[in-house]
């Protein structure tokens, strides 16, 4: 956006607009590739005083770089947040946020459904550093309060969580961390700003794993955190800088161009992902479909009242326990067998053995990933293709 309020503008329209129009040095109307790792300065007093901050400008690509930037702006923009910061891998942008509240000593309460490399930096990397994650079912509210001490620094939450779809309540997780004072953290990979604002509903920060939906195009790792320009700001001159976890100007160009068609791809994720949903619900092969856009789930309520569409990732139980989710994973012609999700193309996989094996046998029960659960994200391809395809995989199952 060069000119005008962009706070005024439709969300499909800033995802378009967001990171800005044309560039003004030259006209390019494709947002130029800064790759470069330093700026020079137009002299040394004003290398000294971009330094100290008294002056505005770049430095050294790991701290800013106007690439970057255009994806940071674009990113606040689209989660209604004042500030943004890119990171090399939304493990990256996770787990800084999580070091620059956390210190040796401190405690955070944590949804205990997560995506199963959160789950591992929690319960295995943190505690190294005396750094204690309190995972808790959240869909109870009680279990978060129950778990809040003194030494609490955050309250961790992912909704709807992977891969069992399940939903936290945004809103009230954010009043307990109000009452606390502490913040609210959501990643919001799976909903993404099209589908659901954090922010707006009280959450203080919230995380992306870019490499899923905001890329689009399963070519691109990178995360991103969204928050006040305080926290974001120190974050980039703490945690980023010094542990450097930065994104590639390629990378994060990548991501600027998959948001021009965010709104569209969505639209055709949750399109798709409903057909398909419906379908599995009543497949005599399937024993329990779990997509929040289905009434049937046990929190379609809670979904429908804080998103305002249910996504493309789609999680099912096929009758016949491992063996039977294992011959249909590798009967599937068109679907692609490979982790990873929010990609255009469809894709399945077997969190148990997979995505979520970092969770010991008990914990994947006390979450209910159980050994037949499948996870589909559902592409943007034709539905009827993506039907055929699991009917005759399902089919070969004896
Ligand atoms: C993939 C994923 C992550 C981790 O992101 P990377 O980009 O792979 O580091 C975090 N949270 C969720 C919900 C994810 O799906």
């Amino acid at each position: 956006m060069t000119k005008g309020n962009t706070k005024k503008l439709k969300i499909s329209t800033l995802c378009v607009h967001g990171a800005g129009g044309y560039d003004p040095a030259t006209g390019s109307v494709g947002k130029p590739i800064y790759q470069t790792s330093t700026f020079a300065f137009e002299s040394a007093k004003a290398g000294a005083e971009i330094f100290t901050g008294e002056r505005k400008g770049y430095v050294y690509t790991r701290i800013s770089n106007p690439t970057q930037e255009a994806l940071e702006k674009e990113m606040a923009f689209l989660e209604g947040g004042e500030a943004a910061l890119a990171f090399s891998s939304g493990m990256a942008a996770i787990s800084s946020v999580v070091l620059a509240l956390c210190k040796s000593g401190d405690n955070f309460v944590s949804s205990d459904t997560l995506y199963g490399g959160s789950h591992q930096l929690f319960s295995e990397t943190l505690p190294r550093w005396n750094i204690e994650a309190r995972e808790v079912d959240a869909t109870h509210l009680k279990n978060i309060e129950d778990a809040i001490d003194k030494n609490t620094r955050l309250i961790y939450i992912e909704t709807p969580a992977n891969p069992t779809m399940s939903i936290v309540d945004i809103e009230a997780c954010a009043k307990i961390g109000k009452k606390h004072g502490i913040p609210v953290v959501v990643d919001n990979t799976f909903a993404t700003p099209y589908f659901q604002r954090p922010l707006e509903l009280g959450a203080s920060i919230v995380v992306h794993s870019a490499t899923k939906y905001i890329g689009g195009h399963g070519d691109t790792v990178a995360g991103v955190a969204i928050a006040d320009e305080e926290f974001i700001g120190n974050l980039r001159m703490g945690i980023l800088r010094d542990i450097g976890g930065v994104i590639s100007p390629l990378n994060a160009w990548l991501l600027v161009r998959g948001l021009k068609t965010l709104a569209i791809r969505m639209e055709k994720h949750q399109e798709n992902a409903l057909q398909i949903a419906k379908y599995l619900q009543f497949h005599p092969k399937v024993e329990r479909v779990m997509y929040p856009g289905l009434t049937a789930h046990p929190q379609h309520q809670l979904a429908k009242s804080q998103m305002s569409g249910f996504g493309g990732m789609i999680s099912f139980e096929v009758k016949g326990g491992r063996k039977a989710g294992e011959k249909m994973m590798d009967s599937v012609e068109l679907i692609t067998l490979a982790v990873s999700l929010g990609d255009v193309d469809s894709l399945i996989e077997h969190p148990a053995s997979m995505t979520h094996s970092t969770y010991s046998p008990e914990d994947l029960e006390a979450v209910g990933i159980t050994e037949n659960l499948v996870r589909l994200s559902v592409g943007i391809e034709d539905p009827v293709d993506i039907i055929n395809d699991l009917s005759q995989a399902l089919n070969k199952i004896k």
